[in-house]
């Protein structure tokens, strides 16, 4: 039996939805209240939720919901729906490529937009050199198999991962990142020879890029041993962990260590990637070019799949068989990909991106100037954050940030926050959204704030 009323009219998703804020009920209203009870009996209950409603439809920059609540999306179902969610090409290409055919297995019969992704990528990510590329379902999966690769092409086995890292939620990714609550506690043992660096994180160390690099090298040097490590892993920015920017220099000299070391540098671009930052990838910000790259989020409009691309003589150092699996590069969302990255080149999303990044830094800045309670605002383009703080010491006050989003998305606002110490609020909005949207969102966040 579907919960949907028959009567109610259900619009269809994408930017022809109306793009207005609109509360029709109280959140969650009585069809989502509903769906929600089901949830909670019939789902784990370790599989959280940030906004309780019920999503029928999205785009643009709206997600609505079963009670016909119009909610403005500054998350993008983390940094997913970049494009927009249900992007008209996208939609389109995953419907004839799914009345096409829906999977062969590319391991069984190889099929040409698994190949076209692969090309695109090799063109698209940081540096000119000779480029590979393998497909996987989830940027879990990505760094899974990245560490993998880096392990086969060095015969080294540690791998070095950093303070405040995200890396996913299976076992080895558990074991690279850093938080435990909610991500890790319980669920080991975790895989063995993953060691732990310092990060750069200006705001809170105070140090330069070059000092925080030689802290962190100083580590891999005498700690682990060069010769020991197969990889460093790091998000160029900071997801989960609090949209960390390191400072200037910082990258730069740990690729130079990595390089000097027969060290495999991989940029975890999960997160970052694709137009996020107003590049395609963060790691250009830096001027850094990686070994490898993992992407997933962005890439497809919302299919999953994700994606390893680097040296070529580092991803062919595997054996024929070594890489895989059964969905790996799926062809529908090999077609959503394509469809995607088409939009990223030919409809100015990277230009977007800058646009929303200028009116949300001068938005933040302005909350900021009046209210020391914001201690940061760092990130760029459409990834953007305001790390909240005692004013007087600087400790992170996750109370205020969760009274925050709470209060915003009661008022019809999504926003999610983030940070090791719980203490970040992030804006990560569809480069599909409208000036106007972005504005009224930010007016209850500021709004939000003032009364918490
Ligand atoms: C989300 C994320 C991952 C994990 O991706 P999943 O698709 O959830 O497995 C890995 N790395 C970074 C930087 C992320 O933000």
């Amino acid at each position: 039996m579907s919960f949907i009323d028959a009567t109610l009219t259900i619009p269809l998703g994408g930017p022809t939805l109306p793009q207005e804020r609109r509360l029709v009920t109280a959140l969650p209203g009585p069809r989502s209240q509903e769906l929600l009870a089901r949830k909670a009996a019939a789902v784990a209950a370790g599989v959280g939720h940030t906004v309780p409603i019920h999503a029928v439809a999205a785009g643009g920059g709206v997600v609505v919901d079963a009670d016909g609540n119009s909610l403005i999306d500054l998350g993008s179902g983390i940094a997913v729906t970049t494009v927009g969610s249900a992007h008209p090409k996208v939609a389109a290409a995953i419907a004839a490529q799914a009345a096409q055919f829906t999977h062969t297995c590319f391991m069984i019969s190889p099929y040409e937009d698994y190949v076209a992704v692969a090309e695109a990528l090799n063109r698209l990510t940081p540096g000119d050199h000779e480029k590979k590329t393998a497909l996987f379902n989830s940027g879990a999966e990505a760094v899974e198999n990245a560490v993998k690769i880096a392990r086969k092409a060095t015969g080294r086995q540690a791998v070095v991962a950093f303070d405040h890292a995200y890396h996913g939620r299976t076992n080895l990714t558990m074991g690279l990142t850093a938080k435990a609550m909610p991500y890790k506690s319980g669920f080991g043992p975790f895989a063995g020879e993953i060691y732990r660096a310092p990060m750069s994180y200006p705001y809170r160390d105070g140090l330069s890029g070059a000092d925080a690099a030689a802290r962190a090298i100083s580590i891999m040097d005498k700690q682990i041993g060069a010769a020991n490590l197969a990889a460093v892993i790091i998000e160029p920015i900071q997801g989960e962990g609090g949209f960390i920017v390191p400072a200037e220099g910082f990258l730069p000299a740990i690729v130079d260590w990595c390089r000097a070391n027969g060290v495999v540098f991989i940029a975890d671009e999960v997160q970052s990637g694709f137009a996020r930052t107003g590049v395609m990838f963060a790691s250009e910000l830096f001027g850094i070019v990686p070994d490898l790259v993992t992407t997933a989020k962005g890439i497809a409009g919302g299919m999953p799949l994700a994606a390893v691309t680097g040296r070529a003589e580092i991803m062919d150092a595997s054996h024929s068989g070594g890489l895989g699996g059964t969905y790996g590069g799926n062809p529908v969302a090999c077609a959503a990909a394509l469809a995607s990255i088409e939009a990223f080149e030919n409809e100015g999303l990277l230009e977007r991106a800058r646009e929303i990044g200028e009116i949300l830094r001068a938005r933040l800045e302005s909350m900021q100037a009046g209210d020391p309670r914001i201690g940061e605002v760092r990130g760029f383009g459409a990834m953007i954050a305001a790390e909240f703080v005692d004013p007087a010491t600087k400790a992170p006050d996750a109370a205020l940030t969760a009274a925050v989003a709470k209060a915003a998305i009661a008022e019809g606002v999504i926003v999610l926050t983030c940070g090791t110490y719980g203490n970040v609020v992030r804006f990560l909005p569809p480069l599909s959204i409208g000036d106007n949207l972005l504005h009224e969102g930010l007016d209850v966040v500021a709004a939000a704030l003032a009364a918490a």
